[in-house]
């Protein structure tokens, strides 16, 4: 049966799928695709915040491709994560689970493939599945025809896949690979088929490493700080106080690219010269990945930044303005080559007349902090991590230019394919569709709050405690568990920043009491009554 599958997938490869499409008449290619359930095609980059994408108003970065989808489709205004971390928001997208249902809490817990998943419901349907990137469930993918995944995190030069189950290393930069990937996949299949593809982006996942292309695009700008990048958390609880992910502490090697010799101190490892050392040699492995001529390219950049910080001799306020300055820089440098590979594979769909009956979603796999509380990283439930950019392309059932404002999450994708591939969602799936909000209709009964619970604490990175809350469209409650029992309340409507915790301020009794009301039927609803998440 394999080899059948593959002799097929060969020589409809060998005709060209042009070819073989041209071979129908014309009358009977438009009656036959008219029939033809919609293709899907899931583009989910790592880290991308939306305050880095134009078509939500970025002040610092232009995605003119990306923003296509927006502007020939709908932009959702308010998109949540349920669980801000990595692995867990893949966990969530395949099963349309809960963390705590799916089994996969933090970055610790393995993904149990033998679940449910849409992508295996759409096999069933008689779609062919695709799988190309970042994966970073710990065991293989299941309900793929066809997987290529990075190696855990995966690096942004040279990268090791593992397809379908060989590993094999190759030579490039990862964000224009996985693009090559996808194109000659979506080349090779079967046309009489639909089919759904999921392409994750490595980028714009920390250490952000640019392309040789886009290493000098922000060489010549000051980008602006935001307004909350000196919060000094004077009225939240220790959780933010404590969390490990400000931007003052970011490391001189491993995140700024500089080479140890250029400055005096690593930075970030509390004076530990053995952390110090690990962060060094971390960074030490991962530019010798590079090839001779990638390290010419990369040198002709970086070299000059060693040289200018050796100069320059910062210290206090003036180093932390400079580090945000690199970090901005090359993370929005990354994301210059995603929005490339979205116009690729846009242009793809185009050429070879997919480009109506195509589902295409671009978004991220959480929100992240661009310099916002002082912070880079995710994992809190403030706004920043918890929104995610959201935009989704159906000529065929959606108008062009929309924006919707309905409370959607990442635990709604699931149904929502299912919804546009004609498959009835499992009974226990816990997101809703939401193709009607796509299309401009807001259905009844829609939810007007969401709800959170973040898992990984104390081990794991940046020392984010767990929390659970619920947030409504003015609304934000947090509660901070584990080694801490605190309270947080934030009044969008009147703090946007989420700078003030109005807990204990007697005007919001009666709110509190009526969102702990709330949380505990959302907590019900979902079954997540233990604290711990245990199952
Ligand atoms: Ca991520």
């Amino acid at each position: 049966m394999k080899n059948q599958e593959f002799n097929r997938r060969q020589f409809i490869k060998s005709i060209g799928v042009g070819a073989a499409a041209l071979t129908l008449p014309g009358w009977l290619q438009s009656c036959a695709s008219e029939q033809k359930k919609p293709n899907i095609l899931y583009i989910m980059s790592d880290d991308h915040a939306y305050q880095a994408i134009s078509a939500y108003g970025s002040k610092l970065i232009q995605t003119p491709n990306i923003d296509r989808i927006a502007n020939e489709g709908v932009r959702f205004e308010n998109s949540f994560v349920t669980n801000s971390i990595c692995a867990p928001s893949r966990a969530v997208l395949l099963t349309g689970k809960y963390s705590h249902k799916n089994g996969l809490r933090d970055n610790r817990d393995k993904f149990d493939g033998s679940q449910v998943t849409f992508p295996k419901l759409l096999q069933k349907a008689g779609y062919q599945t695709f799988m190309i990137g970042k994966w970073h469930l710990k065991t293989d993918p299941t309900g793929f025809d066809d997987w290529k995944i990075l190696v855990g995190q995966g690096s942004y030069y040279n990268p090791v896949l593992i397809e379908n189950g060989e590993k094999k290393k190759h030579i490039g930069y990862t964000t224009d690979l996985l693009t090559n990937f996808a194109i000659d996949e979506l080349n090779q299949r079967d046309p009489d088929k639909p089919f759904c593809m999921l392409l994750h982006h490595k980028a714009p996942h920390r250490n952000w490493m640019p392309s040789p292309k886009y290493m000098d695009a922000f060489d010549d700008r000051e980008l602006p700080l935001p307004e909350t990048f000196y919060d000094d958390y004077a009225t939240r609880s220790a959780a933010a106080r404590e969390a490990d992910m400000r931007v003052e502490n970011m490391y001189l090697s491993f995140d700024m690219k500089l080479q140890p010799g250029s400055y005096q101190k690593e930075t970030g490892t509390g004076g530990n010269a053995k952390a110090a050392a690990t962060i060094e040699k971390a960074w030490k492995n991962t530019y010798e990945n590079l090839t001779e001529e990638q390290k010419k390219a990369w040198n002709a950049h970086y070299n000059k930044v060693n040289e200018e910080f050796k100069k320059k001799n910062l210290s206090g306020d003036a180093l932390l303005r400079w580090k945000y300055q690199r970090y901005i820089k090359d993370y929005l440098s990354c994301i210059l080559s995603v929005d490339e590979s979205v116009g690729r594979v846009l242009d793809y769909l185009d050429k070879n007349g997919l480009a109506e009956n195509t589902v295409v979603v671009y978004t991220s796999d959480q929100g992240f902090y661009l310099g916002e509380h002082g912070w880079y990283d995710k994992r809190f439930m403030y706004e920043e991590s918890l929104r995610m950019p959201l935009m989704l392309r159906y000529p065929k059932d959606v108008k062009a230019g929309q924006v919707a404002g309905a409370m959607v999450l990442n635990l709604d994708f699931a149904p929502t394919f299912l919804d546009y591939a004609g498959v009835k969602a499992p009974a226990d799936m816990q997101g809703e569709s939401f193709r009607a909000i796509a299309r401009g209709v807001k259905p009844e009964n829609w939810r007007t709050s969401i709800y959170y619970h973040y898992y990984e604490y104390p081990h794991g990175w940046h020392n984010v405690k767990r929390h659970y809350g619920v947030r409504t469209e003015r609304y934000k409650l947090i509660h901070f568990y584990n080694d801490i029992d605190a309270w947080e309340l934030y009044d969008l409507q009147k703090d946007p920043h989420e700078l003030n915790n109005v807990i204990d301020d007697p005007d919001y009794t009666a709110i509190v009491k009526k969102l702990k009301l709330e949380l505990n039927r959302l907590r019900q609803k979902y079954g997540d009554t233990k604290e711990d998440g245990a199952f």
